[in-house]
Parts: C-alpha cells; structure tokens; sequence
C-alpha cells in the first residue's frame, strides 16, 4: 500500500483533477489517496459558519451558494453536460438543510465549525471519486469520518491510532475483496466513537496521510505540492534556496518547527515510528522523484537551511519583586502560556530575567495582564521576525548575525536564530 496527498491548491481546477487522475492512474498494488477540500473552500465555508453562529441564515446560505458555484465550475470541466453528480447534490442539500434546521448556541461553536467545514473535503472527495470511476479508474469514497476514530476536541481532535487502525484496515480489506486497489479519502477529518463529525485543525490533510500510512503499514507516503520538494530555504525570500534530494526526520521536524510550510509539523511522528519515507514531490511532474524525508540519508544535508517564521512577538518577563529565582516561576509562566494556548518559538532565561518570541496572538493584552497577575514583569515588542539558520556555516554567521537591529540572539552548535524587527 502507498498513501498520496493532494492538497487544495492542487485540486483547485479542474485541470488539478485532471492532474490527479493522470498521477495515479497507472497504480497498481494498493493506492490510499488523501484529498483536502479544493482551493480556498475551507476559507470560505469559514465564512459560511460566522454567519450561521450569528444566525445570519440568509447570508450563510448565500455564501455557501458561492461555494456550491466554485464546484459546479471544476464539474463543469469534468462530467458530460456538467451534471453535479447525485452524491455531491446530497452533500450541499445536508448543509442547506442544517443552516435552515439548526439554532447553533456559541457554546457549541466548536462542534458545529467540525459538523459544517468538513463538507470541504467530503464534496472535494466525492467529485474526484465519482470522476475517476467515469473516467475508468476504479476507486472506492471512504468515509473518513467512519475511518478515524477521535476524542472530542472538536476543531483539534486528536486519532486513536489503534481503533482508527481496525476500522480502516476493514474498510480496505472490504475493497480489496471486491477489487478495488485504489480509495479515495478525506483528509482532515475524522468522527468521535458516537459518529459526531471532527476535525484535526487547520492544514490537518497532511496528518491524516500520515496516520492512514502509519495504521495500514503503507511502505510509503507521497505528499504532492506545487514546488519540486524540499529547497534549503523559501525561493520568495531568499533567492539563492537549493532543493534537498534527502532529509531526516529531525530535519524535517526541525523544518517544520521553525515555519518551513513543507508539511504540518505532526505528519513526522506517525511516520517516524514505522520508518515509512515521506516523499514531497512536484504536481506538475509526475516522473520527478521530489525530495524523500526518511530516517536514515546518504550525506547530510550540506547546505544550511533557512527559515522566516513572521508575525512574532518578543516578550520579556521577570518577576516583579526581583526574585534571583527564576526557575521556581517557569512553572508559573508555562501555565498561562498553556492556557492561551501560545506557540512558543523561542525560549533563553537569564538570571532574573526570560525572553519569549512567541506568535501573535488577538488576546495579547489577556495574556499580559494573565501574567501581570502573576507578579510578573512584562515588556514586549511586536512586529518581529525569527529566522532560524539550520547547519550555519561562518559566512552565514557573519551575514546574518553580524548585522544591526538584531534584537535577540541564539545559538547552539548546529542552529542559529535570530529575533528581529520584520524585514517586509
Ligand atoms: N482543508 C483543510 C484546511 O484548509 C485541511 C488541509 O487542507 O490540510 O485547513
Ligand atoms: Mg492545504
């Protein structure tokens, strides 16, 4: 068995199913293919869910009138005479019918965004499966939501490997009773053990490509995007980036951690546990192998690699009575941090002293009085910027280190970063 990914800006046209079709037509063996919902669609049903919380109908129902659009144009392109296909008219005729029935109570905000976004992926799912079988590649719609297995963290829920395990490996046995060799399902999306429909967080597709991988003992996972692979650094910001043929784990985690948007940061671990390689490879070229992260490479990486994590934010705390210390409040601070559920990026202390960057949050002033409440100092500085240099090398270091309007920097043998004010 082999897992592919195909992300939304892949499948956005109808050209992109195309594409996805031409990739996987030839596969033989056993193919688990993972889709998002197409293009910008998770944004937009977004908007459709403000408006029903705010029992706006009219508008959510017009917005999701739009939605429907967007499809009918990628339909358009794909089946004889357009037809919408009569499985994906009963997906939008679900959500027509649940902003008209329901009255959402803001409580359960959570669980109404899982019950309406992930109609993204089931229609994105629905239209590529029913094309590919119309266009002679047999496959089977799996229902992700009777596959994965989750607790309830509506919006953030987290798989239960082992029972997500059973439930899909029935499912592809099923298939492969009847024949089928390749299925098609969401990415993203999973359902509590009382069927409530949940999803995995934003970017989430990656994961859950991961996880099928892992469960279904796949020998590998290919994650097709619009770049050639992995560069050293992104192509927009730094012109002189150079692809990376191989990278491990650790690397890619480390990647992943400091803002590289290759892959979601939890796609490594499913992985790494049984070894399965993860290939990135390009969309547009289907013969090119791409860059493969796996866990044990040839040569280590040479070049440094190079990452801008934007909108941070550069915090200092010290405890307002003075106190030498520190070490006894960290505690303290982790738990407030925790309860605003802030992504650290950076952590250094000094003897009374401990500087945060951290990514900008809307409830910034919350989380300083929180603190503040805690006898604590706090001062910070907005607009910044880290760049984390991965395996710098002494021209690096004097290039980017060397410089003025560095406001914080940190440095261990192998991994340079740098807090500064935002460059763009
Ligand atoms: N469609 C979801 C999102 O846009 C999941 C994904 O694309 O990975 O966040
Ligand atoms: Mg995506």
């Amino acid at each position: 068995m082999k897992v592919y990914k195909f992300g939304g800006a892949s499948v956005r046209s109808a050209e992109g199913v195309k594409n996805l079709k031409y990739i996987v037509e030839d596969e033989r063996g056993g193919l688990f293919i993972i889709v998002s919902a197409m293009g910008k669609t998770t944004n937009a049903l977004e908007v459709v869910i403000d408006h029903f919380m705010a029992g706006r109908k009219d508008e959510a129902t017009n917005e999701f009138a739009a939605v429907e659009a967007y499809h009918a144009t990628i339909i358009a392109g794909l089946f004889e005479g357009g037809k919408t296909p009569a499985a994906v008219q009963k997906l939008y005729d679900e959500v027509r019918a649940t902003i008209a029935r329901e009255t959402p109570t803001e409580r359960d905000f959570e669980k109404w965004y899982d019950a309406l976004v992930s109609y993204g992926e089931l229609i994105s799912t629905t239209i590529i499966s029913e094309y590919l079988n119309s266009a002679g590649v047999c496959n089977k719609w799996v229902d992700m939501r009777r596959a994965f297995v989750t607790d309830d963290k509506f919006k953030y829920a987290n798989v239960d490997m082992k029972a997500s395990g059973e439930r899909l490996r029935a499912v592809v046995a099923e298939g492969a009773a009847d024949g089928i060799e390749i299925f098609v399902g969401q990415g993203f999306i999973g359902a509590t053990p009382k069927g409530e429909t949940t999803t995995l967080g934003r970017e989430g597709s990656d994961y859950s490509a991961a996880v099928v991988a892992s469960v279904l003992d796949a020998e590998s996972v290919a994650i097709w995007k619009d770049v050639i692979g992995v560069l050293n650094a992104d192509p927009k910001i730094f012109p002189e980036s150079t692809f990376i043929p191989e990278l491990t784990y650790l690397d890619a985690v480390e990647l992943a951690f400091s803002g590289a948007q290759i892959i979601h940061p939890k796609t490594i671990k499913p992985l790494q546990n049984k070894n399965i390689p993860l290939h990135v490879r390009p969309f547009g070229d289907k013969f090119a192998s791409g860059s493969v992260i796996r866990g044990e490479i040839a040569a280590p990486i040479e070049v440094p690699i190079l990452i801008l994590k934007r909108g941070q934010v550069l915090m200092q705390i010290r405890p307002r009575d003075y106190s030498f210390v520190l070490e006894e409040k960290l505690g303290d601070i982790f738990a407030v941090l925790e309860q605003f559920n802030t992504k650290v990026n950076l952590v250094q202390t000094s003897a009374i002293s401990m500087s945060l960057s951290i990514d900008r949050t809307r409830r910034l002033d919350e989380l300083v009085k929180a603190l503040e409440g805690h006898e604590f100092f706090v001062t910070y500085d907005e607009g910044m910027e880290m760049l984390t240099i991965r395996g710098y090398t002494e021209p690096y270091l004097e290039r980017y280190s060397r410089v003025p309007g560095i406001f914080l920097a940190q440095r261990t043998r192998k991994i340079l970063r740098l807090v500064r004010k935002e460059t763009v």
